[in-house]
């Protein structure tokens, strides 16, 4: 069985204490691969590593930058196929959504690779006596910790910016899903990148990524992923006085008024509710739809929603596939049951899913939608992170907004009408850092892209990105 290793000063090595963990696919159940159960030591070299890259990398040219950055970023479209496939068995989302994911990850290393030739800073010019100009210096050795479930999109997504801003990196995968981080090591080496430049330490949060987290020398974090984790992330490292960029999670609106284009609404919300098996962090979980059109709109969706096919990722026709992991699986049963003690009916789904032949051990749930909940339950206001949504109806803009701020979260929504104004004033009214109109992830890499409330701390994307990954330091010059 495959046997995947740290990513050290530019070589594959295994972790200092010999330990490794399994690796499952979610779609058959089973152990498929091993990964390193690391710990401080890995930590230790691979800062080891990454500071003794760090004064070459921080002078190299921005050009000759641009050039590894692209090269990498080529690389990952060539390897599309392949990087797809490990992708899909190792976190269990269809391998046809893998092939988009990994043309993103692309997009993230060319994205910030230009990003690396044209960044600029400030000058602030003092009537007539004096001059700032801000210089924006790489920080030194920085950590990047990235979740399970757009594995490589939003590992990448981290590592490109800081990497383009002169910095040397230790990144974390999630455990859960390792193999395409793994991948990535030999890419870069292909690519040209120094030893050091970039370490990809493999293991467990409260081992590696702790170890990472409060090394007193690793100068920066950026985290993707839950918000209990971001929490203790935040407790450790701020009285350090990191740099801290947090985005975390989620339980975001869809809200439709009756003015809308129903079939795009329609459509659209399916994929909000149920793309990559509901794991994402800006899937629509709580569908709130104005009264006049409520019992159509239900109607429809769960009809589309009890034709969505559910099984074997590596089919085409599969257009759901597997729950990632064991625990998440039982997490996200655990909220269908919550939900019916919470007086929730089950319009469709509800259960989980045992196709035949190999899969039958894999971790399906059918997509589920259930309605009857108040706005307010823990049901609604928790984040599920799986094929699981509830359907609301209101009456008014107000009431809309007060059911879709209730939470602790503050991510991402999308409205649906076709009236500008009352577009406008949901978008200014809705606590939260993404809203969508009339569309869903649609992405430009330019955007700020984070979350307010317990959704996050930070921004990522563009040059907000790039600012994070950089100390300003302000020169002022008299004359
Ligand atoms: P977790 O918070 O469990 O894990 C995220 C990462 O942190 C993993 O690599 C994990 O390692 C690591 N980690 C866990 N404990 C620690 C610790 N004590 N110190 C340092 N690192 C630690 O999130 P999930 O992987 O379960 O991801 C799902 C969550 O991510 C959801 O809440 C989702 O909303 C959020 N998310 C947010 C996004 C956003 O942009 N706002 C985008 C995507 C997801 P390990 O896996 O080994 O435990």
């Amino acid at each position: 069985m495959q046997q995947i290793q740290n990513f050290i000063n530019g070589a594959f090595v295994p972790p200092a204490n010999g330990q490794y963990l399994d690796n499952y696919n979610p779609a058959t159940g089973k152990v498929y691969s091993y990964i390193p159960d690391s710990d401080a030591p890995d930590v230790e070299q691979a800062f080891q590593a990454a500071s003794a890259a760090y004064p070459q990398w921080k002078l190299t040219s921005l050009e000759d930058r641009f050039k590894i950055l692209n090269r990498i970023a080529e690389l990952i479209d060539e390897n599309n196929e392949a990087l797809a496939l490990a992708e899909s068995i190792d976190q269990g989302k269809p391998v046809w959504l893998a092939k988009n994911e990994m043309t993103r990850a692309g997009q993230n290393f060319r994205f910030f690779a230009t990003a690396a030739m044209q960044f600029a800073s400030e000058s602030h010019h003092m009537e007539g006596h004096a001059i700032n100009y801000t210089l924006r210096q790489s920080i030194g050795v920085v950590g990047c910790i990235s979740p399970w479930n757009l594995p490589l999109y939003l590992f990448t997504w981290k590592i490109a910016p800081a990497l383009a801003t002169g910095n040397c990196v230790i990144a974390k995968p999630s455990e859960i899903t390792p193999m395409t981080a793994y991948l990535l090591g030999d890419l870069c080496i292909k690519a040209g990148l120094p030893a050091g430049v970039l370490n990809i330490v493999h293991g467990l949060g409260p081992k590696v990524g702790n170890a990472m987290v409060s090394h007193p020398k690793i100068k920066a974090i950026s985290f993707t992923g839950g918000t209990s984790t971001g929490k203790h992330i935040a407790s450790v490292a701020a009285p350090m006085f990191k740099k801290l960029s947090l985005e975390l999670g989620g339980k975001n609106p869809n809200i439709i008024f009756a003015d809308c284009d129903f079939d795009k609404a329609l459509k659209t919300t399916v994929n909000t509710s149920f793309l990559n098996q509901g794991e994402i962090c800006l899937c629509g979980s709580r569908i709130l739809v104005e009264r006049p059109i409520y019992e159509k709109f239900k109607s429809a969706l769960v009809e589309e929603v009890k034709h969505l096919k559910v099984g074997n990722p590596l089919l085409k026709e599969s257009k759901v596939g597997a729950i990632v992991s064991k625990m998440h699986y039982d997490k996200v049963l655990s909220y269908i049951e919550l939900a019916k003690t919470e007086g929730g009916n089950i319009l469709c789904g509800g259960t989980a899913l045992h196709p035949e032949g190999e899969n039958a051990e894999g971790w399906y749930i059918a997509p589920t939608i259930i309605e009857g909940l108040a706005y307010n339950c823990r049901t609604n206001t928790e984040e599920i992170f799986g094929p699981v949504v509830s359907i609301m109806p209101f009456d008014t803009t107000e009431e809309a907004l007060t059911m879709a701020n209730c939470t602790e979260y503050g991510l991402a929504c999308s409205v649906w009408t076709n009236d500008l104004t009352k577009a406008h004033t949901v978008a200014a009214s809705i606590e939260s850092g993404i809203v969508w109109i009339n569309c869903w992830l649609l992405r430009d890499l330019r955007t700020p892209f984070g979350g307010v409330k317990q959704s996050g701390v930070g921004r990522e994307g563009g040059w907000e990105a790039m600012r994070f990954f950089t100390e300003a330091k302000n020169v002022c010059i008299k004359y």
